[in-house]
């Protein structure tokens, strides 16, 4: 499986996620009220509404949680790649709670995809863009 010509819109709340894939870190919003953890990015936990959120990282091996095969290109960026694997990877921090992130499952074949396999982050870089994705561990 390849990704090519995939982009993402960068904004004030997400740009601190993108920067660390270049340093090959995940980072995550932690609430510092609840301790919730949360992905994607946003101005308030998703949780108790509080806006005092820090960044932290986690750790970079997880477990595939669900997946799709993507057969039908959702546009024509896309079609040079299909058939693909879009997962949902939950990834435990250490003190039990569990983040869920979505990310291309790559460098594995199809056939070999099931939900439960363990799994850690790799960062393709696609032109001058370090992404996430996940691969067989
Ligand atoms: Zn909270």
């Amino acid at each position: 499986m390849n990704l090519t010509n995939i982009r993402t819109n960068r904004s004030q709340y997400n740009k601190v996620f993108w920067n660390a894939l270049s340093e090959e870190r995940i980072v995550v919003q932690t609430c510092q009220t609840c301790r919730t953890k949360q992905f994607y990015p946003r101005i308030i936990c998703n949780r108790c509404q509080s806006d005092d959120l820090k960044w932290e990282d986690l750790p970079l091996v997880g477990e595939l949680y669900s997946f799709t095969i993507v057969h039908r290109s959702p546009s024509q960026e896309y079609f040079p790649n299909v058939p693909y694997v879009l997962g949902v990877v939950k990834i435990d921090d250490g003190s039990g709670v569990c983040v869920q992130l979505f990310a291309n499952i790559v460098d594995v074949s199809i056939e070999e995809v099931q939900t439960g396999m363990k799994v850690k982050a790799t960062f393709p870089i696609l032109e001058d863009m370090t992404t996430l994705a996940f691969t067989k561990y």
